[in-house]
């Protein structure tokens, strides 16, 4: 990239990191301006969402816990309502990322800052992408406007996230930052960040699986996280990003989970044709073949490494492969029908990247 030259933008965001900061909710708004936000969270963390809307003080319009996967035009609807009726000026989202989604439904139409409260690792936080699901069909994009213009990283949140979930979640965000490091829009500045991102993430899971209540591991994830969300932010993602979209939205697995199977196979398609991103990766696994690196910490760690067990039946592996040999995009090895049948195979019955 030296030789050649790159571009980079730096994303603006305010971004406020450390056990507490949940409690400076109410200041943040203040110094951004905004009068009253409407809390945004999914139905089971709904007291995350109180808890929120008590930091805001006088600047709560009220909550919607009623985000969900994949952000239903339905329930964006009704989030745009709300903060209509409600004379919110601003959404605060706190939660994973259908939270996140559901606060830039409502950024992406009315134009209401997003302040983002993550509580899992999956990165929406740090990207201007949007997602919307209407007729079973998820609709994404890219626009400014839903970029959070805050975002309060809070590791205690992330204390009751549970093992499994914090397990899967952490290697979504590592998918995030293996396909940067590979990405046409790739830069010395993403490396940096992904290279630390997958240090930061893959040293502190172990920990996290021994003991969820391990504040500093849940920091260090967290932080982790942010830099492997900014890595998504920053570049255009490539075959293991394009599986498990089409595996999500055709099949309807689990995100997090079919992240986690799904990478060590796409990693291994791709190790062969990009060197620098290998030897990033080594250094942060501190293994020479990171693709295996990869399988064997999900394994270690519990996580599903199998799209069987998550309950894809292996007659989809043509209909998957098909959808995504027959949809142009950037990878840095050729993607083939042959070739994504082999990966789909081995993913779908847990075998170790080739
Ligand atoms: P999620 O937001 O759906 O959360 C999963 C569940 O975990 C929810 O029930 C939630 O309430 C609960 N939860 C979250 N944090 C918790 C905590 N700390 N403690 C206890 N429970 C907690 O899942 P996710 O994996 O964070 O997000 C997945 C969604 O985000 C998908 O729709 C995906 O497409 C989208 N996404 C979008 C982007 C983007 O850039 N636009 C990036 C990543 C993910």
């Amino acid at each position: 990239a030296f030789t050649t030259g790159f571009t980079y933008d730096a994303l603006p965001m305010h971004v406020r990191f450390g056990p507490g900061v949940i409690a400076e909710l109410g200041a943040e708004l203040g110094r951004l301006g905004l009068g009253r936000a409407l809390v945004l969270c999914s139905p089971e963390q709904e007291k995350t969402g109180e808890l929120a809307a008590e930091a805001l003080r006088g600047r709560a319009a009220g909550v919607l816990a009623q985000a969900r996967m994949h952000v239903p035009i339905e329930v964006a609807h009704l989030a745009r309502e709300r903060a209509a009726a409600l004379g919110a000026d601003a959404c605060v989202a706190v939660g994973g990322g259908s939270a996140i989604g559901l606060g830039k439904a409502v950024a992406l139409e009315q134009g209401l800052p997003i302040v983002a409260v993550p509580t899992t690792y999956a990165g929406s936080e740090m990207t201007p992408v949007w997602g919307l699901t209407e007729g079973g069909r998820k609709r994404t994009g890219r626009d400014p406007r839903v970029l959070p213009v805050s975002v309060l990283y809070d590791p205690e949140l992330t204390a009751d996230l549970p093992i499994g979930m914090s397990v899967t979640s952490g290697l979504n965000a590592v998918a995030h930052a293996v396909e940067s490091l590979y990405a046409p829009d790739s830069s010395p500045i993403v490396s940096m960040m992904a290279e630390e991102g997958v240090r930061a993430m893959t040293a502190a899971l172990p920990a996290i699986v021994a003991a969820g209540s391990d504040r500093d591991a849940r920091a260090r994830a967290l932080f982790g996280a942010w830099l492997c969300g900014a890595c998504l932010g920053a570049t255009t993602m490539s075959l293991h990003h394009k599986l498990c979209h089409a595996l999500g939205g055709t099949l309807d697995l689990p995100h997090a989970p079919t992240h986690t199977a799904v990478l060590p196979h796409a990693l291994a398609y791709n190790q062969r044709a990009t060197p620098a991103a290998v030897a990033a990766l080594s250094r942060a696994l501190g293994a020479g073949n990171p693709a295996r690196a990869l399988w064997d910490l999900a394994g270690e760690l519990g996580a599903p490494r199998s799209l069987a067990e998550l309950g894809m039946a292996e007659a989809d592996i043509a209909r998957i492969a098909e959808q995504v040999v027959t949809s142009p995009y950037a990878n840095p090895v050729p993607v083939t029908r042959d070739g994504v049948v082999r990966l789909l195979q081995a993913a779908w019955a847990g075998e170790p990247p080739a």
